[in-house]
């Protein structure tokens, strides 16, 4: 089971800044890396294992769907497309759903959905709007959506056809677009993740739903990483009482098994007719089951009350902890979907959380993010507290560098 980590992949593309260790197997909240040391897991796969490790529900399933089919095509119907779709209507009040296997495929068949819609509607040039720190994929599309100057550097030229404006701030928005009859969409994240756990007001949501009405906009809302009851909700914008037209989902689908969504409602349900898009592995029967089951399993565990009690009490602890704390400059986020913003960049403590024995990230360079498993539980988030607090004080005790 063990093979020895090598310090670099001989003939692994040099991708990602990796950590020292493998992970082998886990168990809930907990991993094992291959020379058996535990982690307490802070991350979830970057807001993916839903369900945590070696679930007792998920895997039987998953093991029952590998034995039946994984694959068939989108020649025929799938049965467990329809099953899955008609659960995220019911979830979300839109009405239909195109499947695919990633972020970035959810993001990019929204951005071809509202350029269709464009089109449909006589405008040649559809122009959309994006916002700053948004983070949306790496393909070429998504990237230039994408508010990152790193994330794009070395790939122009960049797609055209996007506006980018400030968060939460409706004046500019309405004052970028007014003269501009090329606009279609509006497109960001309910919390901003990668840009380092921003959220949107709600009452801005409520006013940008206002002004897509008014201009017959398509209202877009990536909800790859917020959404599936990260939050507490199903989706983060039903914090804010709105329906957007147009909702791409990924991430925490699935529980691991990789699986990409775009759901939306009557105003851009039948915009893609047959020949308008597709991806061969979207929709497969292992993904789909993947999805029905991780969804079956939050109802049935009641996981939103869990993502809502065990991260307002993973927040409030942090709080806690580091108030009055010069160097901490905010924790924010909801449910389970947490930063702590430092005054300064904090990478080192990948490292340091990781020799303790704790997964997690930093994102936008100073914040640390936590986005575990939602079955995690209150005595596990006092662990991370325990865990993260130690580390903090001591990096920020050290002079800058
Ligand atoms: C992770 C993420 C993506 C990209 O998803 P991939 O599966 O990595 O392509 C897009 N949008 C948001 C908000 C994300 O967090």
């Amino acid at each position: 089971m063990s093979a020895p980590v090598q310090p670099t992949s001989p003939h692994v593309m040099n991708t990602y800044g990796r950590l020292p260790i493998a992970l082998s197997h886990g168990q809930g909240c907990r991993v094992w890396d291959t020379n058996g040391k535990a982690y307490l897991d802070g991350l979830g796969g970057i807001a993916v294992n839903t369900l945590g490790h070696n679930h007792p529900e998920l895997v039987p399933a998953l093991q029952d769907q590998l034995s039946k089919l994984i694959h068939s095509s989108n020649y025929y119907h799938v049965p467990g497309q329809e099953q899955l779709a008609a659960k995220l209507c019911e979830l979300s009040g839109l009405t239909n759903v195109f499947f695919c296997s990633t972020g970035l495929e959810a993001n990019e068949a929204a951005l071809k959905l509202a350029r269709k819609f464009g089109h449909d509607k006589g405008i040649e040039r559809p122009e959309i709007v994006v916002y700053e720190h948004a983070f949306h994929g790496r393909s070429i599309a998504t990237l230039s959506a994408t508010g990152n100057p790193k994330i794009q550097a070395g790939f122009g030229p960049l797609v055209e056809g996007f506006i980018r404006v400030p968060l939460n701030d409706i004046e500019v928005l309405k004052k970028t677009t007014q003269d501009n009859p090329n606009i279609v969409a509006v497109f960001f994240e309910a919390i901003q993740g990668e840009g380092g756990i921003h959220p949107v007001q709600l009452e801005y949501m409520k006013q940008v739903r206002a002004l897509c009405d008014q201009k017959n906009w398509l209202m877009m809302i990536d909800e790859v990483q917020c959404g599936m009851g990260r939050t507490g909700k199903w989706f983060a914008h039903q914090w804010a009482g709105i329906l957007p037209d147009v909702m791409p989902l990924a991430k925490g689908l699935g529980s691991g098994v990789p699986i990409g969504a775009v759901v939306a409602g009557p105003k851009a349900a039948h915009i893609f007719g047959p020949g308008n898009h597709g991806t061969t592995f979207g929709g497969n029967p292992l993904a789909m089951r993947a999805g029905v089951e991780t969804i079956r399993i939050m109802e049935e565990h009641k996981l939103l009350d869990n993502a809502a009690r065990v991260g307002a009490h993973l927040k409030a602890a942090l709080e806690r902890e580091f108030e009055g704390l010069a160097g901490v400059k905010d924790v924010r986020g909801q449910g389970l979907m947490l930063g702590i913003e430092l005054d300064r960049p904090c990478g080192v403590l990948l490292n340091r959380a990781c020799e303790a024995g704790l997964l997690l990230s930093v994102t936008a360079d100073s914040v640390i993010r936590l986005v575990p498993p939602l079955i995690l539980s209150t005595a596990e988030a006092d662990e991370i507290v325990a865990l993260l607090a130690p580390l903090v004080k001591a990096f920020l005790a050290e002079p800058i560098k």
